[in-house]
């Protein structure tokens, strides 16, 4: 059920009020910054891989930043070689026993997927060990330990932080009377003793005045969730739950966008349900939404996954084919028709739903609005033809076009061959019934 024609231009068709709907929606100049899924989940997915590099970065930096600084030490004489080796082991072991762990996806198992706290355990015990072997090593154990806190500051609750503190200090307090009982040093358990003093006051108040911060992480999270889900609605037809006139005129402007600038072709169809007058007369207001929400499903189950599909208006529906030339539309266009006519609709339903279809083409430089009001035409016309028709509208080849001289578009030379080549398959297959003329004569 084609049938298809290419003499008209761009005027706005009268009869049909779709081309007045839809032109309030359109602004070719309009801010393109709105939504359009696809680039937007890429964006997303290329900032996560960022975000996941820039923690590794950061982590490996601290660690190298705890080396240099150990090496400076032992450079200097007050640190021995055996500390730097232990160190240079504690970080290999803990190095591949975390990757291993993310690697083989084992961190999902834990309850917190990050492993924040098992990381910043590991570098305080390490920091204390290293501490015990060399007690020149307490120079770096303060600072290290709010950086490491600082890390954890997230993910970490501070009643577990103010536990985690309590641990690192009762582990200092052991190794400070390890140091004194092995080597019966005054001095040293002094300077010892006042490094504790001073961690002792230190931890637990930064502990207190950080501790706010998880939680207000954990707000921001809910209300980035909470937005997200709202966006993801705004998108949505409340009624049917396909995307809605908003979000489907944004996607036909970002992908003609896309079409111009990758130089791929672009179809779009517009459905518009047949006397949906008379089944709302016979069904009932209620009746007439289940028919648009089954329509809608049955629309939807009958496209591609690539294709669009959104309503814009009552019982209007419009269908984006991105990168898709005519004649792919059109099959899927003829398959929605087909779907629709052969559903089984309610028992006692008399009226017959079917659907009328007008696809277009894009030509590469025209405006939206030229672009839809060609499919609008086109399904003026498959209503003109009897209705339950899919009807193509050819492009008019738009150098040749007195319209598009007066307003000073241009058009790359190449921009109608597509579709041309498309026509001649359709006749070709017998898809198309017209006595279409050749381009030359337009
Ligand atoms: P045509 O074949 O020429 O398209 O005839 P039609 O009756 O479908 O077209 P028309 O534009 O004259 O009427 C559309 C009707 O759709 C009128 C309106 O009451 C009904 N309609 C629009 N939105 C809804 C809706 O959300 N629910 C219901 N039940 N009906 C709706
Ligand atoms: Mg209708
Ligand atoms: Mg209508």
């Amino acid at each position: 059920m084609f049938s298809a024609r290419r003499d008209v231009g761009f005027a706005m068709s009268e009869g049909f009020p779709l081309s007045d709907t839809m032109a309030s929606g359109f602004n070719d100049s309009a801010d393109h910054s709105g939504q359009f899924s696809r680039r937007q989940s890429d964006a997303v997915r290329l900032r996560r891989q960022r975000s996941n590099a820039q923690k590794w970065v950061i982590v490996l930096s601290l660690i190298g930043g705890f080396g240099a600084v150990t090496l400076l030490v032992h450079l200097l004489g007050y640190v021995q070689m055996r500390t730097l080796l232990a160190l240079l082991g504690m970080v290999a072991v803990g190095l591949v026993a975390f990757l291993l762990l993310f690697r083989t996806g084992l961190h999902l198992k834990f309850r917190e997927k990050r492993l924040k706290l098992p990381i910043v355990v590991c570098c305080l015990a390490g920091m204390l060990g290293l501490v015990y072997l060399d007690p020149a090593m307490q120079i770096l154990l303060a600072p290290f330990t709010f950086v490491a806190l600082a890390y954890g500051m997230y993910r970490i609750s501070r009643n577990t932080a103010f536990v985690l503190v309590g641990a690192e200090l009762l582990g200092y307090a052991g190794v400070i009377a390890l140091h004194y009982f092995e080597q019966q040093n005054l001095a040293l358990f002094k300077l010892e003793a006042m490094h504790f003093a001073a961690l002792a006051v230190a931890l637990p108040g930064f502990v207190y005045l950080t501790g706010k911060v998880p939680l207000l992480h954990m707000v921001l999270n809910q209300a980035s969730r909470k937005i997200r889900t709202i966006e993801a609605d705004a998108r949505r037809d409340t009624q049917l739950g396909c995307y809605n006139r908003r979000y489907i005129v944004a996607a036909l402007e970002e992908q003609k966008q896309l079409a111009d600038e990758l130089g791929m072709p672009l179809c779009i169809a517009i459905l518009d349900l047949d006397h949906f007058k008379r089944i709302n007369d016979e069904m009932g207001h209620l009746g007439g939404d289940e028919v648009l929400r089954t329509f809608s499903r049955v629309a939807q189950q009958s496209v591609r996954d690539e294709d669009i599909f959104g309503r814009y208006g009552g019982e209007e529906f419009l269908l984006i084919f991105p990168g898709t030339s005519l004649l792919p539309a059109l099959n899927t266009c003829e398959r929605v028709r087909a779907q629709v006519e052969d559903h089984v609709w309610s028992d006692g339903m008399r009226c017959r739903v079917t659907v009328s279809i007008g696809v277009t083409q894009y030509v590469h430089g025209e405006s939206v609005l030229e672009f839809f009001s060609r499919a609008d035409t086109a399904t003026y016309l498959a209503k003109e033809g009897g209705r339950n028709q899919v009807v193509v509208e050819e492009p008019v080849e738009r150098s040749k076009n007195a319209d598009f001289a007066a307003t000073g578009d241009v058009l790359s030379e190449d921009a109608g061959e597509g579709t041309d080549e498309d026509f001649l398959l359709l006749e070709e297959a017998g898809l198309i019934e017209s006595s279409r003329a050749p381009l030359s004569n337009v």
